[in-house]
């Protein structure tokens, strides 16, 4: 019978060693697992510092005992793996707690190592005892009491991605004051610049202090200074400015690793050795969206790497077509989901791209619990395939955008979103979905039914005394409008073309733009042909501005 190790644990590690199991009852299956504890969950590890999980122990999923009685697999923890013997096709492993070292021999070797938080050398005083990384229930629970027996006040968490951005919530939860430090101008970079707006509002809503365009120099007991020279109180500091693919074991066995620093595989996640499969945190995927290779630090890849990785051993193949990305958030009440390709990074693969962005309600308005919900479809010009979106709102921005995600996969464009027929009733969305409305307006884009201006571009508009017509009522202009506006409500419009200039280009926008695009269509067909929609319109404006 077959004999498989498993390096890792967790959720690639105990994935790929269960499907083993499940096609194999009569193969040894090993995982060797460094750390305390095997099978649990990484991603619900900021939730206990605002006990929402009540305990540290409720983090693990399954004990040794467990996969042993279950699955009869068996799980070494405190037993590193330290060196790979190609040739003689064993492992060395090291168990923690005595010192000894033994080897394992293997007929399939699975890594899943995962990666590593990049606590960065050049930051003085970064071995401190208050500055934390968070991979492990033991790191969660090492700051937790850290922070508790000491009372701690202030936090600076530095770092604004999913890690960072969801410790930083769940310690506001938990009642401290908290400052998110980030070196780029915006957190979350799965979302363009204009979308980010969005989550940065709700953070600093949520009483949460943002830095961005700054980075720490130096870390004290209780303060931090930053490279800007600003001085930050904070009694802990948790890094998270990002994760160092596990390399070592697969760099000193020679297996070769690709240009982004993960381990390089093929699409069966074999390694340069056929006989060491490695998937997750560790390896570099290929994107079928740039074609390029990507590292994608996401739990969904790790668990269908690590079955497709089993599933090879034994001779099923994977039709493997290449990653999207796919993500969310919940960032305090919104959620934020995105796939694919943003703007920014459809752009810098050159792709030549056009974007929809609508702002519809996320269910029937006369709903209590109806909220906007900012959807920002990127597609590829001029065929419509669709390339990637972004969606935030109250209500559920996740379902949004995996609908648009399962169409990416298939090579789905505009038109197959705009007839994709989805489920209804004014209690979970609208007749026709967001989704739906924002292919309508990515075709009529592509069509040149009508044209648009980025918000990016409406400072620029207003400095330079361009014509912007408000199609708000006046109710919503005089509550707050864009200075030189001129208010023609949608309700007026027929009545008052003769104010609007035909000699020079003139940008309308609404609330969402849906009033400005009927404005448009109006003007357009009585015989005004310079007309720009201010894509957004003032819900974005306001938001980005
Ligand atoms: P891991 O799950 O990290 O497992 C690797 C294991 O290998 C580790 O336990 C390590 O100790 C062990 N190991 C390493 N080297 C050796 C060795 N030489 N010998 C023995 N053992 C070794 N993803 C999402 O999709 N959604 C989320 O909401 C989300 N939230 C997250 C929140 C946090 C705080 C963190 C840390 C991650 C989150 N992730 C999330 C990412 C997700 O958890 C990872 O992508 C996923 O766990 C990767 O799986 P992996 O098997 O590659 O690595």
């Amino acid at each position: 019978s077959k004999r498989i190790l498993v390096v890792g644990g967790v959720a690639g590690g105990a994935s790929a060693a269960a499907r083993a199991r499940r096609l194999d009852e009569h193969a040894e299956i090993i995982v060797l697992e460094r750390g305390p504890h095997v099978s649990f969950s990484n991603c619900a590890l900021p939730y206990f510092l605002s006990r929402t999980v009540a305990d540290s122990a409720d983090l693990v999923m399954m004990d040794p005992a467990q996969f042993k009685k279950k699955y009869n697999i068996e799980v070494r923890t405190e037993n590193e793996v330290i060196a790979i013997n190609r040739e003689e096709k064993t492992v060395t492993v090291k168990n923690l707690p005595d010192g000894k070292e033994y080897t394992e021999t293997y007929d399939a070797l699975i890594l899943s190592p995962g990666g590593e938080p990049i606590l960065p050398g050049a930051i003085e005083g970064i071995r401190n005892e208050n500055v934390f990384g968070i991979r492990n229930v033991v790191d969660i629970a090492k700051l937790d009491a850290y922070i508790r027996d000491r009372k701690a006040e202030d936090i600076a968490v530095v770092g604004g991605g999913f890690i960072g951005c969801e410790i930083a919530e769940n310690l506001v939860h938990a009642g401290y004051k908290v400052t998110l430090i980030e070196a780029m101008d915006q957190v979350m970079t799965p979302f363009d610049y204009d979308m980010a707006q969005i989550l940065h509002k709700e953070m600093l809503d949520n009483g949460m202090t943002l830095i961005l365009k700054d980075g720490v120099k130096k870390i004290g007991s209780n303060a931090i200074e930053l490279s800007s020279g600003r001085q930050v109180k904070a009694d802990a500091v948790v890094m998270a400015v990002g994760i160092r693919p596990e390399t070592t074991l697969a760099k000193n066995a020679g297996l070769a690793i690709g240009e982004t620093g993960g381990i390089k595989v093929n699409a069966n996640f074999q390694t340069s050795d056929p006989s060491i499969y490695a998937v997750g945190d560790a390896i570099e995927v290929f994107s079928r969206l740039t074609r390029k290779p990507m590292r994608l630090a996401l739990a969904w890849p790790a668990q269908m790497e690590a079955r497709a990785a089993a599933d090879h051993i034994y001779g099923i193949r994977n039709q493997q077509k290449g990653f999207i990305g796919s993500s969310v958030i919940r960032i305090f009440s919104l959620l934020a989901a995105s796939t694919g390709l943003n703007e920014k990074a459809a752009k810098a693969a050159g792709i030549p791209c056009e974007i929809a962005y609508v702002i519809p309600s996320d269910k029937v308005s006369l709903m209590p619990d109806a909220h906007p919900i900012h959807v920002k479809l990127v597609f590829e010009t001029p065929t419509g395939r669709l390339l990637g979106a972004q969606a935030i709102g109250k209500g559920e921005a996740d379902r949004r955008i995996d609908v648009i995600a399962a169409l990416i996969s298939m090579d789905g464009t505009l038109e197959d979103l705009k007839n994709m027929e989805l489920c209804y009733a004014p209690v979970v969305s609208t007749a026709k979905d967001a989704v739906n409305m924002a292919a309508l307006v990515g075709l009529n884009l592509l069509h040149g039914v009508y044209r648009q201006v980025p918000l990016t571009k409406v400072r620029e508009l207003v400095e330079s005394n361009a014509c912007i017509v408000d199609v708000r009522e006046p109710g919503e202009y005089n509550a707050g409008h864009l200075l030189n506006a001129i208010n023609i409500p949608l309700s007026q419009l027929r009545q008052r073309m003769d104010e609007i200039p035909k000699d020079r280009p003139v940008y309308l926008h609404c609330r969402s733009s849906q009033r400005s695009y009927n404005a448009i269509m109006a003007l357009q067909h009585c015989g005004f042909d310079n007309l720009y929609n201010i894509a957004g319109s003032y819900l974005a404006i306001c938001l980005y501005e």
